[in-house]
């Protein structure tokens, strides 16, 4: 049977690799030298497990929706990484990778950032641990986030803005990248997403992995089966995505239903849905789908939600794409934004912008269900960051 997991080679299909410049060579050598055999080590694995337990509130709660449930014909149960501390899956990885990177023997920590998710995610599990930490960010984006950028500084960390570029995250990625180029010895770069050279989007995944593995024995214990009939999550570089899904790749039982963001829609060149529109290049020292024009330079991206806003997306759904194994359909901003005052009001849980292209899938895949259908959706991350976004787009749910 054909896998889905990485190769020996670190390819997921066409996709994935290490496209690095030769100063980087030792230090992602080194890396993934190292990665699998600690942190499949017992130690490494009491500790990863006892910290989120006891400092993210993990297992994270399989919530059955009894509204959404009657209203998409389906038994729906929600994923809620919401309620997870710092209020989104990024926390498993963040801390998961600052554990290895301690394991390694390395003393400073490095991350860009977008938003200032993944950013906040890193400084938090930095302050928890005791390491330096250094955030890159676009100076645009400094300027965008600045609840994140103090909470970022509250937490320890040094914020360093990029003015390089259009002041966004892939100027910030090509900063940590050289900063990593200058200090491969002592310096361990933390990557948000499963994205980047391998191994780091095996080695986010396999992090983001325990989200899959509690769906498991949830189900067991709610319905008396261990896998759903259908997976569904949003993908930007991929993360929350790959977690939900790690342990039922080889399951054929299970569809899988991924929702990218159309923005505007995915025809109007004011989108980030990169697996549908993009076409193969390299990003960030992988080979991935991107939104770029003919002679290969990146379009910007365009999206509602600042966590989907990325101009490609990971090897393993590309490939999960390719082959048909996973459906890919783009959520547009209205649909998101509709889909989250809907989840609002009819379970009293506020998603973040970017869960809600998850959920927005529910009206076009509803056909797809019968009424016994398991359907297991993750809500990647809470919406207290996003409401003022939707506040100033009410307008969105008139029509
Ligand atoms: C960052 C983020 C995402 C997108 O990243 P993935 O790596 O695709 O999961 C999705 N949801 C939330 C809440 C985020 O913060």
């Amino acid at each position: 049977m054909e896998s889905y997991q990485v190769n020996e080679k670190g390819f997921y299909g066409e996709y994935g690799g290490a496209y690095i410049p030769e100063i980087l060579y030792k230090a992602v050598e080194d890396l993934k030298k190292a990665y699998l055999p600690i942190i499949e080590s017992d130690e490494f694995k009491k500790e990863f497990h006892s910290l989120l337990k006891d400092y993210v509130g993990r297992p994270s709660p399989l919530y059955y929706a009894k509204r959404m449930s009657e209203k998409y014909g389906c038994q729906l149960y929600l994923k809620r990484e919401d309620l997870n501390h710092t209020g989104a899956h990024k926390i498993n990885n963040a801390i998961g990778q600052i554990l290895l990177a301690k394991q390694m023997g390395k003393t400073r920590i490095i991350a860009e950032t977008g938003a200032g998710q993944h950013g906040v995610a890193t400084a938090t599990a930095c302050a928890l641990m005791n390491m330096p930490c250094t955030v890159y960010q676009g100076a645009l984006d400094v300027e965008r986030q600045h609840v994140n950028v103090e909470r970022m500084k509250m937490l320890g960390a040094t914020v360093v803005p990029v003015n390089s570029g259009n002041k966004t995250l892939k100027d910030a990625t090509n900063e940590a990248i050289r900063d990593w180029c200058c200090h491969p010895s002592d310096t361990y770069y933390v990557i948000g997403s499963t994205v980047g050279p391998h191994p780091y989007p095996d080695l986010v995944a396999r992090m983001q992995s325990v989200i899959s593995e509690e769906i498991k024995w949830q189900l067991q214990e709610k319905i008396g089966r261990d896998y759903p009939d259908f997976l569904m999550a949003c993908v930007g570089g991929g993360s929350n995505a790959a977690g939900t899904i790690y342990h039922y790749l080889d399951n054929p039982n299970v569809q899988l239903i991924l929702g990218e963001a159309g923005g505007l829609g995915i025809e109007t060149g004011q989108t980030a849905a990169s697996m549908q529109v993009g076409t193969v290049g390299i990003l960030h020292g992988s080979k991935i789908k991107l939104i770029q024009t003919e002679d290969g330079q990146i379009v910007e991206p365009y999206s509602i939600s600042a966590g989907l806003d990325y101009p490609g997306t990971g090897p393993i759904h590309c490939n999960l794409y390719d082959k048909g194994r996973a459906t890919v359909i783009a959520a547009n901003d209205d649909e998101a934004v509709r889909a989250a005052y809907e989840l609002t009001r009819l379970e009293g849980i506020i998603p973040a912008l970017e869960s809600a292209h998850a959920l927005a899938l529910l009206p076009k895949v509803k056909h797809l269900f019968k009424k016994d259908s398991i359907v297991v959706l993750t809500v990647s991350g809470r919406g207290d960051k996003d409401i003022n976004t939707y506040l100033s787009h009410q307008e969105m749910l008139n029509d």
